[in-house]
């Protein structure tokens, strides 16, 4: 039973240090600080949203992807969305 407990604990922190703490959705506008509704401890607001690793790891990805595979995809057309070839309708004016 503590063994599963500690674990839960671990997970826990382990998803707070991925993508940040987060305040219970029912708590007020942000304060400066306030306590995470996942591990309990009372932390920064800047600790809660924005720059998590989570966010970095998909940026640092979607770069990353892009460096790779971006070069050999055909232009996406801004007007309407379609890669290589517009769609018949299309009149290449974004709006
Ligand atoms: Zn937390
Ligand atoms: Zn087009």
């Amino acid at each position: 039973m503590s063994e599963a407990n500690s674990m839960d604990c671990r997970v826990v922190r382990l998803r707070c240090w991925w993508f940040g703490h987060e305040q219970h959705p029912q708590d007020s506008a942000p304060p400066d600080e306030a306590t995470c509704m996942h591990c309990g401890e009372y932390v920064p607001y800047s600790a809660m949203v924005g720059d998590t690793r989570h966010h970095r790891a998909i940026d640092f990805l979607h770069r990353f992807w892009w460096h790779i595979f971006g070069r050999w995809l055909p232009h996406k057309c801004p007007a309407c969305g379609e890669r290589g070839k517009c769609k018949p309708d299309c009149d290449g004016i974004p709006f």
